[in-house]
């Protein structure tokens, strides 16, 4: 009867399904966002939590049993049902958000709940992920797990570790360990939503290869000439550009890894650690380079000494804190180097 493919994984433990409702601090006026609410285990909890849910599924099949499950009883006229896919549809306005998800979709979701083009303002999202995800989303400098989707999440939220949850809480149960996280949003963002863009580009790069120094990674060709291109660009035009007016597309902050976590078991850094050894060592005779000792005076001059200034050269992004992300993008821009 369940769907593989829309990760239909009910919950069938509801002392878990009472914590998790308990965790979320619920107040009686809140009105409560639930995503896939499967055959309504947690959508009861929440209603009788709170003053309304607003629950979107996916499954036709899944939004006739749920509301047959409360029809006639007094919960409802304070549940509404919307069908359809959560990725695609437009939010409605609520206070929290609590979730047990198709982990498939975590990451575009987490980037949807967060947009700052959306003009959301709710409290809290509770989530079940995928722990290997989980652990992305709140992970730390120098943890093994520290990524760019940590450091973009992170910037746009404040996140929490809330609960593990085994797999056989699940009916059928799902193939990898689960975790509940709480994610706030931070208004405002500790940049501006026009750099948020330049955010992102500053951000690829130096995920590009997390565990290589960032003067390596800024020391390569191509990305001296992207960099060089921008900044002849902007120069031309007098450094007269304005994003803020523009309209942010925040799937570009979305890497997607989750997919890829399901499927390999596997995370994508770890071909990263392998390498470290090797390119640990190329670091220096990347930057002696000899085709690139002809712009050394110039534009990698240029770049490579705003790194060395502000002691960046040596330093890796697998260990950079936000604010070191934050205040490298600003020390570049006012060396007129941008990222976009
Ligand atoms: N909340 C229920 C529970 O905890 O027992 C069911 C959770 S189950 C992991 C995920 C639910 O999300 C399924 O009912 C599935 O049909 C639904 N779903 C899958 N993809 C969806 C999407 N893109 N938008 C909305 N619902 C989706």
């Amino acid at each position: 009867p369940f769907h593989k493919s829309k990760g239909q994984h009910i919950l069938k433990n509801p002392m878990l399904v009472e914590s998790i409702v308990q965790k979320a601090g619920i107040k009686p006026t809140d009105i409560i966002l639930e995503i896939g609410p499967g055959t309504g285990n947690l959508t009861k909890k929440l209603l009788e939590a709170g003053k309304k849910v607003i629950a979107v599924e996916l499954d036709p099949r899944m939004v006739l049993e749920l509301k047959r499950r409360f029809q006639g009883t007094p919960f409802s006229t304070r549940l509404e049902v919307i069908q359809g896919d959560v990725l695609k549809c437009e939010l409605p306005f609520f206070d929290i958000c609590v979730a047990n998800i198709p982990y498939q979709i975590s990451s575009p979701l987490v980037f949807k709940l967060l947009d700052i083009n959306q003009k959301q303002n709710f409290r809290c999202a509770i989530i079940m992920f995928q722990r290997e995800f989980a652990m992305r989303l709140v992970a730390q400098p120098g943890d093994k797990l520290y990524c760019r989707l940590a450091v973009n999440t992170q910037l746009l939220a404040r996140v929490f570790h809330l609960l593990k949850v085994g797999k056989n809480n699940f009916r059928p149960p799902p193939k990898v360990d689960s975790s509940v996280v709480r994610i706030e949003p931070r208004r405002p963002l500790p940049i501006p939503v026009g750099k948020l863009k330049e955010w992102n580009g500053l951000l690829s790069l130096c995920f590009s290869r997390k565990n290589k120094t960032l003067g390596s990674i800024f020391g390569q060709k191509k990305v001296l000439e992207m960099l060089e291109k921008n900044y002849r660009t902007l120069e031309s035009l007098g450094q007269l550009k304005d994003n803020d007016s523009e309209i942010i597309d925040m799937s570009i902050l979305n890497e997607d890894v989750s997919m890829d976590v399901v499927e390999n078991g596997k995370a994508d850094d770890e071909e990263d650690d392998q390498m470290e050894v090797e390119e640990e060592g190329e670091d220096d005779a990347d930057s002696d380079n000899n085709e690139m000792q002809i712009n050394d005076s110039g534009f990698k001059g240029k770049v490579i000494g705003v790194l060395k200034q502000y002691d960046y050269a040596d330093k890796r992004s697998s260990k950079l804190t936000q604010n070191e992300f934050i205040h490298l993008l600003s020390v570049f821009n006012q060396a007129g180097i941008h990222f976009t």
